[in-house]
């Protein structure tokens, strides 16, 4: 890879991991595109980099600017890393629900940030709202607005998508993710498409998310809840808007942790908690698709974020989860 030019140059190009023993029970390859290993650890830098890409190319973002966002924190902290590297000053809106780790991590970057309660987005207060009139109210600021600014999307179809279809050197039967803003799902579904049509595009959902019953019957509808961060939604984004969607497939929450906990202790690999969802919702396109097809999804961030919640065992009961045991693990294909 040689060398590369500070925090920008190291966005992306990350590993696409084979999962060995999913791959080996379901007799089905399964891949993961390793976005853990970004500089800010997260799926979300490339959309981050994206989007600031596009300000400054338009203009709007000038020499000493600002960025405001509303974030579930995974955006704001790619962000705050990036406004460090360019001499931006950065101020993140966040729901006071998320993770402890992400709101400490977002201050010790040097953004300033706000946490608001969570409130549905119809709500004028919703921090994704709210973060947008606070950009309008500062001079020289930009709203990244990473839910309808389509320069998210833009930089996984021009990234993430190349990427996966050269490490797969073109052979693949699906692709598999959860959506938050839809940036991820959308940009490698669209890129993947105009490559082959035969790549079946799955979009993953948890509980409480509206996308789901929208993929499955058209109609936005939602019950029940989930414990992961960062993914569902009650609204089609303009990131999402006009992607394809084959079919969709819903996890619950104790499916996604089972996951998790199975690809710590089989792989290795420490996890965040939309992971569990896209990996198991791998594992059931697997099922679905039978053996001897290769199916690609996304290791979005890593479990440190989540340390005090889904790795912890005590706050997985005060929710009424269950938190595995190793030596009882048994397969989850
Ligand atoms: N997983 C995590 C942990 C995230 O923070 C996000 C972004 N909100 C996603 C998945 C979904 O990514 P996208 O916004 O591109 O749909």
């Amino acid at each position: 890879m040689g060398i590369t030019r500070g925090f920008v140059g190291a966005v992306g190009n990350t590993p696409l991991i084979r999962l060995e023993h999913l791959s080996e029970r379901t007799g089905c390859e399964i891949l993961g595109k390793a976005e853990f290993m970004n500089p800010g650890g997260s799926v979300k830098d490339r959309a981050a980099l994206g989007i600031l890409l596009a300000a400054e190319a338009s203009g709007e973002l000038k020499a000493g600017g600002t960025v405001v966002e509303g974030t579930a924190g995974n955006t704001g902290i790619g962000l705050a890393h990036l406004c460090n590297a360019r001499g931006y000053r950065c101020v993140i809106v966040i729901p006071e629900t998320q993770s402890a780790e992400k709101i400490d991590l977002l201050r010790s970057l040097g953004a300033e940030v706000r946490t608001v309660p969570a409130v549905p987005y119809r709500d004028p207060n919703n921090y994704v709202k709210l973060s947008g009139r606070i950009a309008e109210e500062i001079p020289g600021a930009v709203w990244a607005n990473q839910f309808d600014n389509r320069a998210n999307r833009q930089a996984h179809a021009d990234t993430t998508g190349p990427e996966i279809w050269q490490q797969c050197e073109g052979r693949l039967d699906g692709w598999v993710a959860a959506t938050g803003t839809g940036g991820t799902y959308a940009g490698v579904a669209l890129y993947l498409k105009q490559q082959s049509e035969a790549v079946r595009c799955v979009l993953a959902d948890p509980h409480g998310s509206a996308l789901h019953s929208w993929a499955s019957t058209g109609e936005l509808a939602s019950e029940g809840s989930s414990v992961t961060e960062g993914i569902g939604n009650s609204r089609i984004t303009a990131n999402l808007e006009g992607a394809p969607v084959d079919e969709a497939i819903r996890i619950d929450d104790q499916t996604a942790i089972d996951v998790l906990y199975d690809l710590l202790w089989h792989e290795g690999l420490f996890l965040g908690g939309s992971v569990g969802i896209n990996v198991a919702a791998a594992v059931e396109l697997a099922r679905r698709l039978g053996p001897g097809h290769r199916i690609v999804t996304v290791l979005c961030d890593g479990g440190d974020r989540y340390r005090s919640r889904i790795w912890n065992k005590e706050w997985l009961q005060s929710r009424g989860l269950r938190q595995p045991e190793r030596q009882q693990l048994g397969s989850v294909a």
